[in-house]
């Protein structure tokens, strides 16, 4: 039996929310979360980024999971504005490098920038390219911790890479490591949360 109501969509961008519109310039309606073939032509010509959703896991027409996912070209310019201006942070001058071969493995070293040292920074990269960063961590109060941010590189910028159980700074932090050299094992091998530590650390963790 036919219901009295269908659900009616209007694909937006996923960041800001602006609508896709019509040839009559009015937002746009569909009745499910995958754009047809047409219609994904259009708007990829028009700059619209599109990352195809997962026929899969569609549920139907209100399931938030599968669908495409958009993105309008005045945001892809903006995040594209964003990737730049952190590669280019990333590619500036190396003052200080410390092979991590040893730790790491083949390949790993950190290094610092300008400035780096002020901030207790360290670059984590692997063969020349940035994979992440490690640095003290800085209370609210402006004073340092003893603890270790990790941070995985992405493409616009930096995502927190929590510690392991045996290599945090302290069972009641999630985050912070509990050495330098640990942060970048971290951003380096990614270890799942209950891997024991690399036998250089050895098993001993601060109580704080
Ligand atoms: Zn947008």
């Amino acid at each position: 039996m036919l219901q009295s109501f269908r659900i009616v969509l209007i694909p937006q961008c996923s960041c800001c929310g602006t609508a896709v519109t019509g040839d009559d310039s009015k937002e746009l309606l569909v009745t499910e979360r995958f754009l047809a073939p047409d219609l994904q032509k259009r708007l990829t010509a028009a700059g619209w980024e599109i990352s195809p959703g997962d026929r899969k896991v569609n549920r139907g027409p209100t399931d938030p999971i599968g669908g495409d996912s958009l993105r309008c070209p005045a945001c892809v310019a903006q995040a594209k504005r964003a990737a730049d201006r952190f590669r280019a942070r990333l590619a500036a001058p190396r003052v200080k490098t410390v092979d991590m071969t040893d730790r790491l493995g083949e390949g790993w070293k950190l290094v610092q920038r300008v400035g780096d040292a002020d901030t207790k920074t360290w670059l984590v990269e692997y063969k020349g390219s940035v994979r992440g960063l490690v640095r003290r961590y800085k209370r609210v109060d402006g004073t340092w911790s003893t603890g270790w941010e990790a941070l995985l590189a992405g493409e616009a910028g930096f995502v927190r890479h929590d510690a392991t159980a045996a290599g945090s700074w302290s069972d009641r932090s999630s985050f912070l490591w509990s050495s330098r050299d640990l942060a970048a094992w971290g951003i380096a091998h990614q270890p799942s949360f209950h891997a024991p530590n690399p036998a250089w650390a050895g098993r001993s963790k601060r109580r704080k």
